[in-house]
């Protein structure tokens, strides 16, 4: 075994690795039906998926008791339960998706998600794209806190014997980038899913790429800045023989 520090990439499930929209907006839409209420706009779904589903609703009908929030939940499991039966998965990778995780692993780097989704729901979307066992650490909403909570990222990092400095999360929504940033790894926001990338920036991202290959050399270049700012917090003085002087 060398002594490298161990990287790890921690990625986001929906609007990250998969383009689920189309089947959850079905979805909380059959639920708050079921419950006898209007269902939610689309664009209102778009922007609480990554929160735990409870949440969602939550988000959704801020007048909602917990309780009925509570049973939206299942209804939408339900609904999905039902949609999944004897119907194709559509929830298509994004382009480039598995491209970047192959070239991640060939440099060494342990892959993990951390998802609002329930652990059926993200074992059964790895599955369907025959990733499931890419993925070295799995964490969901089942098992701890959802975001922005850094509890997830955290527990990846300790099952995988990573540290906050060799960490980078990858997420579309700033409930990503907020867990990233408390849990102090590099938040590193992608725009190809479902919050704007101004909002991603506005909310701290180190980062943000338009596609999918772009990531490594983003996280390369987060990595050296924020190397370079420990050292300064330090007062070493900045190694000339790497990437060039610091900014200020
Ligand atoms: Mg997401």
């Amino acid at each position: 075994m060398s002594d490298a520090p161990i990287r790890l990439a921690v990625f986001d499930c929906d609007g990250t690795l998969v383009d689920s929209q189309h089947s959850i907006i079905a979805c909380m839409e059959a639920a708050f039906v079921a419950a006898g209420l209007e269902a939610p706009a689309a664009e209102a779904v778009r922007r609480v998926v990554g929160l735990p589903l409870a949440a969602s609703v939550a988000r959704l009908s801020p007048q909602l008791a917990a309780a009925e929030c509570a049973r939206i939940a299942e209804l939408y499991k339900q609904a999905f339960t039902d949609m999944r039966r004897g119907n194709p998965i559509d929830e298509p990778l994004f382009p480039g998706v598995r491209e970047l995780l192959a070239a991640l692993e060939s440099e060494g780097v342990v892959l993990g998600v951390a998802t609002g989704k329930g652990r059926r729901g993200l074992r059964i979307t790895l599955e369907h794209h025959g990733l499931l066992d890419r993925f070295v650490t799995l964490q969901t909403a089942d098992d701890a806190p959802g975001k922005p909570h850094p509890e997830m990222l955290r527990r990846a990092m300790a099952e995988t014997g990573a540290d906050p400095a060799t960490t980078a999360m990858v997420g579309d929504t700033t409930y990503d980038i907020l867990m990233a940033l408390s849990a102090r790894t590099a938040a590193i926001g992608v725009a190809w899913g479902y919050h704007p990338p101004h909002e991603l920036r506005a909310a701290g991202a180190h980062a943000v790429v338009d596609a999918a290959h772009e990531v490594p050399p983003a996280w390369l270049r987060v990595a050296k800045a924020a190397a370079a700012e420990a050292a300064r917090a330090r007062g070493t003085p900045w190694d000339a023989g790497s990437s060039g002087s610091p900014s200020a």
